[in-house]
């Protein structure tokens, strides 16, 4: 596949009254990860943050709006609505949860971020993305992306019945977890630094700020002078595997935050 082109980007100039922006991604809540859950009712309880931005993968699965009446969602969307009606929440789907939809980010009192979205705060600006579709080496997903994000395939997908849906969020988190136990023999799939480079000089930033790849670091990347934070994902019902991070702006520069 080729290189996508720089899309027409969205800027959010965040107001002067802002002193800090905090950064998370990858959470995968579930019910099943009730310790990550918690993490996140915590953090969004106790952050001195003035905006909260989560680019992509908040949730494991997204089968369509209609789930956000299912309990364990619900209480996800009251946990946010707490902080989204203080401080300024804004979120940005992933690959997992792409059908996220304006019912319930209106449910959590959240903004959508697009995809890609261009941050301008303290006379500095920085891209943010998700991260799946400059992982350009990972085509059998590209694929798949390229046809899920249609019109046509999500509304015939959304016509089946709640319980249909949720059935096949299951399988194809199976297949994908089989799918990354074969990718994990070889090497993960990275965003493309080209393919970054361009978008970021698009953009006109030095700065960019993604999540997917699960390679928490901070380092120079694109453009000469240019820098890369790759957020963490969350996890705090593995033990030994535990992590969870959040990565903070505030004028004088970044910061990665360990909450585990
Ligand atoms: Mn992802």
């Amino acid at each position: 596949m080729g290189k996508p082109p720089f899309p027409p980007s969205n800027t959010l100039n965040a107001p002067p009254s802002w002193r800090c922006i905090d950064f998370i991604s990858d959470l995968h809540l579930h019910e099943d990860l009730p310790l990550t859950t918690a993490a996140l009712a915590h953090y969004l309880r106790d952050t001195s943050a003035d905006a909260v931005f989560i680019l992509g993968d908040l949730f494991e699965a997204w089968v369509g709006d209609d789930m956000r009446h299912q309990p364990y969602e619900q209480a996800c969307a009251r946990m946010l609505r707490d902080f989204g009606q203080r401080r300024y929440l804004g979120i940005m789907v992933g690959n997992r949860d792409f059908l996220l939809g304006s019912d319930m980010l209106t449910d959590c009192a959240a903004h959508v971020l697009p995809d890609p979205t261009v941050l301008s705060a303290w006379g500095q600006r920085a891209l943010l993305i998700h991260g799946d579709e400059l992982c350009l080496a990972d085509t059998d997903y590209l694929r798949f992306r390229s046809q899920v994000r249609q019109p046509a395939w999500q509304a015939a997908f959304l016509a089946a019945p709640l319980q249909a849906r949720l059935a096949q969020a299951r399988q194809m988190r199976a297949a994908s977890q089989a799918h990354q136990q074969t990718q994990a023999q070889t090497a993960w799939a990275d965003v493309d630094e080209a393919a970054a480079t361009e978008w970021m000089r698009a953009a006109g930033v030095d700065c960019l700020i993604h999540g997917h790849t699960h390679r928490p670091k901070s380092e120079s990347f694109g453009p000469e002078g240019g820098i890369r934070h790759v957020l963490s994902d969350w996890d705090l019902d593995h033990g030994q595997h535990a992590r969870a991070e959040v990565l903070r702006w505030q004028a004088h520069g970044f910061e990665r935050m360990a909450l585990s």
